[in-house]
């Protein structure tokens, strides 16, 4: 289709959620590679870096005060105390990636997403991810071997908090098998990007439809 012909289309918020251990981070990055037109909003965090992290592409890290910094100074389009550390998300990029007719991919935590979703419900898609049971979630946390046992207890504990608030997202999925919990996320991003309400030059585009002679 000619540009001319393809409706403007209003860029949306898709968000992830789900405990430490579910396969939200596997996810994201599928979806972050394979995807077009969805940038990926790296967060600002306090907490230590992992070995396998790179500072600007998993997260920034960043030190307490330059965190409270930017919470003072509106910087952070949401932010949340999580597992004792500040997370935060910058709202420079994803405004510039929205004005620019992008949509925006979010890897956080619940509080963040009630904060968000409160501020541009029109705009955002959330989706939980649940693991398949309690064990599984255990073992791929200390399969990760990324954590101390201490994390990863108290990482467990928030997992059921965090579990309980399901019912507050649009979709869910229980990720069982990673390549079909894909399939789902796709699928899922791309009827919400059809969405009638979401296309805002589709008014136009109908009226000059509509304005052709009949052949
Ligand atoms: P982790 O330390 O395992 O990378 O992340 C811990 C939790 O913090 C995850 O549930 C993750 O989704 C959440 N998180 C990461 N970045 C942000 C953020 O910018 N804001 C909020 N509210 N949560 C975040």
């Amino acid at each position: 289709m000619a540009d001319v012909l393809r409706p403007a289309r209003r860029g949306l918020m898709l968000i992830l959620s789900s405990p430490s251990g579910a396969g939200k981070s596997t996810l994201t990055r599928l979806l972050s590679q394979n995807e077009n037109n969805l940038d990926l909003s790296i967060s600002v965090t306090t907490r230590q870096r992992r070995s396998s992290e790179i500072d600007g592409v998993h997260y920034r890290f960043i030190d307490r005060a330059s965190f409270d910094q930017m919470r003072q100074h509106n910087d952070l389009l949401e932010w949340a105390e999580v597992h004792g550390n500040g997370y935060g998300t910058p709202r420079r990029d994803v405004e510039t990636s929205l004005r620019e007719g992008r949509d925006v991919l979010f890897d956080i935590d619940w509080q963040g997403t009630q904060q968000i979703v409160k501020k541009a419900r029109e705009d955002v898609v959330t989706i939980f991810i649940l693991p398949p049971s309690m064990a599984e979630l255990r073992s791929r946390l200390v399969r990760r071997a990324e954590d101390a046992p201490e994390v990863i207890a108290k990482r467990l504990q928030n997992a059921r908090d965090e579990i309980a608030r399901w019912e507050k997202y649009d979709y869910v999925i229980v990720n069982e098998d990673v390549e079909a919990a894909y399939a789902s996320v796709r699928a899922i991003l791309t009827a919400e990007r059809l969405k009638r309400t979401r296309a805002t030059g589709l008014g136009e585009f109908v009226e000059r439809l509509l304005a052709e002679p009949l052949p």
